[in-house]
């Protein structure tokens, strides 16, 4: 009893150190998701030893007492926090206990848990009076003036309405990657995620830092006498009086439907130019939510359900230093493996000696590792806090791990380079891009294959990819003869690619995919574009000073002049043949997305005619989409877009842009 007592007292105090960083000073030391297993720990001990129940105890609170700088505000009615299911089986728990509790079938409301920061607003006579943070959920701190500067609160409703609106305040995505990328620059400490950015900006103490920071909110809740019966007519209510609700609602009857809106928000949720953390479930009918009533901390007829976490902590095992194409130097973080929105991880990418820096990571510490979407896991942040002083803090080599020649950097640039041309990891690095999807396409010559063929001393260059005979194949390991031919079928199939293909996949710095395009449709040949001097190449539109100096100094190499000749010889196409409508490679390597309703055209058509033309067509919106195509009611596609910066092109633009490119349509 002692230990379980001593055990509850240090989660006690935890919690109320960790309520603290992320309530008072918007900077936690932990993730949410090691916070909710502390809480979870202290919950499930309190349950079992009820004896050990105190009314100060972070299970039966809200939040953290208001800060001194604001005058403090009590609620009229309590600002509670909701209690969360973190899996399927718990949110089937919810329905089921409050349908037992409630003596009928239910409807609820699904709604999108925005990861913001919870306000309260008055309204009198239709104005608004007073705008309050949640505090300890009993008395908030009186933020007017911040609240009136963010553009989603209306000052005056459309009915003059004495209420009480509930909702909350955010920072969409992209506006806090904006804010801390201003912040790293300018050398000031970032902030952990949107939500302590919003709550970071809400907090201030002069108003104009906040209407700076681009803020935005949405609804759910209203307390006023009389009014409407149900959750759902609530929102509607909200939208008419003006109030910004959020439009991804759902009016659920049955476990199923709850279930089929959890599961397509749980993947669709980085579509959102904003952060949700999970999905909040309500029962709809306001007199039963009555009867249910609440708990010091949450309401009983509501539930959270959180999603998996895409910001876990790990320790870092080692840092290496890896030796790209271009010789650029990329520290690579080692990680005990940990489960980040659904796989493991154990690498992450630090990008260079710079970052490694200003995000303080050392050998041995614990990090914040993040992974959304597709995009690779990095690091964000290390946690000073933990260490143990026997952590071992990075430095870049001044040699090539890979080949031992002296690296440079060049001043101004983030990277550090090895520029020995002979380097084997460059030639490995080089080899791999080469034969890539985006580059040469050469089906099954991936980083194994390629690897096999340096180590049997069979390739060197590109060029001897072209000379490769079955007899060589069939000598390596886990060749058979319809593999070796297979690729040698490949590999031939790549001498006719197009040259921006070409280009590309010779890896010259700076000359990424779209580029090598422009250079393609510009020059025509790789003989124009070799003998280009930097007048020539900086007419090009999307080829500055830095570009065109490294296409200079990629051809005059020897080395590379002899690589081209050599291609040439074995039948790899250094010029762009005519198609035979001319129109073939228009968009080649550019990725569109089509969304909405079109008027000419039916989706399904453009997509075909945008793949025709040598196009990528996918289904969803990512930083690798180059332009959107939207027609009418277009949704959360073009929100993306927009939030990413993405050009946007209506059906006419389209056709004016194919019309740019050759290419008449109809
Ligand atoms: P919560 O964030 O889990 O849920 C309650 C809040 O959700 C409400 O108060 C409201 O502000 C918000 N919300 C968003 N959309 C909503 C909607 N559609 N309907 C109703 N409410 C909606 O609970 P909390 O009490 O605000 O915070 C606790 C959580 O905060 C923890 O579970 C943890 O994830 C995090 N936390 C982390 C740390 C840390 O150190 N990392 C410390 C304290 C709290």
């Amino acid at each position: 009893m002692e230990h379980v007592r001593k055990r509850v007292e240090q989660l006690r105090s935890e919690l109320h150190y960790h309520n603290y960083r992320y309530y008072v000073l918007d900077d936690p030391v932990i993730t949410d998701q090691e916070y909710d297993a502390l809480m979870r720990e202290l919950m499930e001990l309190e349950e079992l030893y009820p004896e050990l129940i105190v009314p100060d105890s972070p299970t039966q609170r809200v939040g953290h007492a208001p800060a001194d700088q604001f005058a403090t505000v009590r609620h009229a009615q309590p600002m509670l926090s909701l209690s969360n299911a973190f899996d399927e089986d718990e949110v089937s728990a919810f329905v089921d206990r409050v349908r037992r509790q409630a003596g009928q079938d239910l409807e609820f409301v699904c709604e999108l848990k925005i990861d913001g920061l919870a306000v309260s607003l008055d309204y009198e006579n239709g104005v608004f009076v007073r705008g309050t943070t949640r505090g300890d959920g009993q008395e908030g701190e009186d933020i007017s003036a911040n609240l009136r500067t963010v553009r989603s609160i209306p000052l005056r409703l459309n009915e003059p309405v004495t209420l009480n609106v509930r909702g909350e305040v955010y920072m969409p995505r992209a506006d806090f990657e904006r804010l801390n990328a201003e912040r790293e620059a300018a050398g000031e400490s970032l902030f952990a995620n949107p939500r302590n950015a919003a709550a970071g900006s809400l907090r201030q103490l002069d108003p104009k830092v906040t209407a700076s920071r681009n803020l935005d909110g949405f609804f759910y809740a209203l307390v006023m006498n009389g009014g409407p019966n149900t959750h759902y007519e609530a929102l509607q209510y909200l939208r008419e009086l003006g109030l910004k609700t959020n439009p991804h609602i759902k009016l659920c009857r049955s476990l199923d439907e709850i279930q089929a809106f959890i599961e397509h928000w749980t993947s669709r949720r980085s579509e959102l130019p904003y952060e949700i953390d999970g999905i909040v479930i309500k029962v709809n009918d306001l007199a039963v939510q009555n009867e249910l009533g609440t708990t010091a901390r949450s309401p009983r007829w509501a539930i959270a359900y959180k999603f998996p976490a895409e910001q876990v902590i790990t320790k870092v095992v080692a840092i290496e230093v890896q030796v790209g194409r271009t010789g650029t130097l990329t520290p690579l973080a080692h990680l005990e493996p940990v489960q980040v929105a659904g796989s493991t991880v154990s690498r992450a990418t630090l990008h260079n000696a710079d970052i490694v820096a200003q995000r303080d990571v050392r050998v041995g510490d614990y990090v914040v590792v993040q992974k959304a979407g597709d995009v690779i896991p990095e690091i964000v942040r290390s946690l000073p806090e933990r260490r143990t002083g026997v952590e071992v803090p990075f430095e870049m080599p001044t040699e090539c791990p890979a080949c031992g020649a002296p690296v440079v950097r060049v001043p101004g640039e983030a990277a550090t380079r090895c520029v020995n041309q002979a380097c084997p990891a460059q030639r490995t690095e080089g080899l791999i891009h080469f034969a890539s999807r985006g580059a040469m396409d050469i089906e099954g010559l991936g980083p194994a294959v390629i690897e096999q063929l340096l180590n049997a001393g069979l390739v060197k260059t590109p060029a001897d990819l072209y000379r490769l005979t079955k007899e060589q194949l069939l000598e390596l390991e886990r060749f058979g003869d319809k593999s070796a031919s297979n690729l040698l079928e490949a590999i031939d199939a790549s001498k006719g690619r197009p040259l921006s293909r070409l280009i590309f996949a010779l890896g010259i710095r700076h000359v990424g995919a779209e580029v090598a395009r422009e250079l393609a449709q510009h020059f025509g040949s790789i003989h124009k574009l070799a003998e280009a001097g930097i007048d020539e190449l900086t007419a090009v539109p999307a080829v500055g000073e830095k570009i065109a100096q490294s296409v200079v100094e990629y051809f005059s190499n020897p080395a590379n002049q002899r690589l081209i000749q050599e291609l040439g010889e074995l039948g790899v196409s250094l010029e762009d043949v005519p198609a035979k409508t001319g129109q073939n490679a228009a968009l080649d390597g550019l990725t569109f997305v089509v969304t909405g309703k079109l008027e000419r055209f039916s989706r399904e058509e453009i997509q075909e005619r945008l793949r025709d033309l040598g196009a990528n067509v996918t289904s969803s919106v990512s930083r690798k989409t180059d332009y959107l195509v939207a027609g009418e009611k277009a949704g959360s596609k073009l929100e993306r877009a927009q939030s990413l910066g993405i050009p946007v092109l209506s059906e006419e633009d389209l056709l004016d842009f194919l019309r740019d490119r050759g290419v008449e349509i109809d």
